[in-house]
């Protein structure tokens, strides 16, 4: 079902007013995590005054440690609701577990499953039945192929509103949190009718790289990105280090839109 011999055309994924895979790039912006109303509505605002048309934020976070903040859970997704009303940025926001699938449903637009749950093939099926489109990101050491399957899960199970996320993958290399595989973007292109969007955040884990890859993104023909900013990057509780301020966001948005006439 995700490959391009069942469906040759390229897909299109309607969400809201607004269309993924078209002919549109979408820039899905804001913080690693929801921490607080008054920090989501500002971001909100300024990646919106941007040109973002979506809105990221975590309400559940996936952490290495468990010691580290975890989400605010149903109180973050109420805050998402709140910015998309005050702005009418569409909200995407993952799900960690398969019992919260509902849930997050009820107040995202886009459902994102993280790297770390790619082949919970539990939350793949849960996420099936949601009735909203998913943002699949790719496992940190997943292949193509398993990747396109954990897709087909989704299809499988009867949603047809499956958007790849390349973030990275593990690699020797130190200097980068992850290595951004942007060759994904053409294989996927080739392979599979879905679209495929593009974080350089996760993807980089360094602010002043997230420009530059958000460029060769668009250059690969990415049909979207997915940024993390942060009115207060040095005191963000999760990802700081590679989150953007609005001013460089704002900054990179215009930069963008002098390299294609799509966003
Ligand atoms: C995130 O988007 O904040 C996140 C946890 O991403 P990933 O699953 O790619 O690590
Ligand atoms: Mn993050």
């Amino acid at each position: 079902l995700v490959s391009r011999e069942f469906h040759p055309a390229d897909s299109i994924i309607r969400i809201g007013d607004q269309e993924i895979g078209g002919n549109r790039v979408h820039v899905m912006a804001g913080p690693c995590a929801v921490e607080s109303r008054a920090q989501i509505l500002e971001t909100a605002h300024a990646v919106r005054e941007a040109g973002a048309t979506f809105l990221r934020g975590g309400a559940f976070k996936p952490r290495t440690s468990p010691y580290s903040f975890q989400g605010l859970e149903e109180e973050g997704l109420r805050y998402l609701a709140e910015a998309r009303e005050q702005t009418g940025l569409l909200v995407i926001t993952e799900v960690i577990d398969a019992r919260d699938v509902a849930l997050v449903a009820e107040y995202a637009d886009v459902l994102q499953i993280g790297a770390r749950n790619m082949q919970n093939f539990i939350l793949l099926k849960e996420a099936a039945k949601c009735g909203k489109p998913v943002l699949l990101k790719r496992g940190p050491s997943a292949t193509l192929e398993e990747w396109m399957m954990a897709a087909e899960y989704i299809m499988d199970g009867g949603n047809y509103q499956v958007m790849f996320c390349e973030r990275g993958i593990r690699t020797f290399e130190s200097y980068t949190r992850n290595t951004l595989d942007l060759s994904m973007v053409p294989a996927l292109h080739a392979l599979s009718h879905l679209p495929v969007i593009i974080d350089p955040s996760h993807g980089t884990g360094k602010w002043h790289l997230v420009h530059p890859m958000a460029k060769a993104a668009l250059a690969a023909g990415a049909d979207g990105l997915i940024v993390e900013v942060h009115p207060h990057p040095e005191k963000a509780v999760s990802d700081g280090k590679q989150s953007l301020t609005p001013e460089r966001f704002q900054v990179m948005m215009a930069d963008l839109a002098r390299l294609t006439s799509a966003l």
